[in-house]
Order: C-alpha cells, then structure tokens, then sequence
C-alpha cells in the first residue's frame, strides 16, 4: 500500500537523520566547557544536555568518565542520591532530546 511505503519512507530518513547526528560535534575541550552546567542542571532540575553535548558523551568515554565522576561529586553535595542521580545522567546521555 501507498501509505505503508510513505510510512516506510519517513521512517527511514529519520534514521538517518539519527546517523547523522552521532558524528561528534564537539571537541573533549568544548565538552569539558560546557559539562559543568549540564551537571549543575541536572542535579538541580534534571535538564538534559544540549544535543551536541549528549552526542559527544554518547561517544566519547572519556568524557563520559569525566562527567559521571561530576554528577557523583555534584549529588553528594547536593545531599542526593548517587546512584539515581548517574542512573538519570546515563538516562539522559542516552536519550535523544
Ligand atoms: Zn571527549
């Protein structure tokens, strides 16, 4: 049918649109700018990172390493859970916003 195949259609080009946005739009340099803000948003109201920051941390393991290490010193200061708090920082770097 006509409609299942425009269907199929979408359905791929939005798959690509996703390939294309796991290139690395940053730098570890500009991540590590900009991490501190995501943490702090995080911990304090559970934001999300920007795109290109969540692609970045998607991919790039140190980085990651780096900002699971934050959100654990961030949540221990803000007298919250740890492990909820990397459970929603993993949550988050893994969900497309
Ligand atoms: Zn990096």
């Amino acid at each position: 049918m006509a409609t299942n195949y425009d269907d199929a259609r979408l359905t791929r080009a939005q798959a690509e649109s996703l390939v294309a946005v796991t290139e690395p739009w940053l730098s570890c340099d500009d991540c590590f700018e900009q991490v501190d803000t995501f943490v702090d948003g995080l911990i304090s109201d559970g934001r999300g990172p920007d795109e290109p920051l969540r692609v970045h941390l998607a991919r790039c393991p140190a980085c990651y390493e780096e900002a699971e290490t934050l959100v654990s010193l961030a949540a221990d200061d803000a007298g919250l859970d740890e492990d909820l708090a990397l459970e929603s920082f993993r949550r988050s770097v893994t969900t497309p916003s």
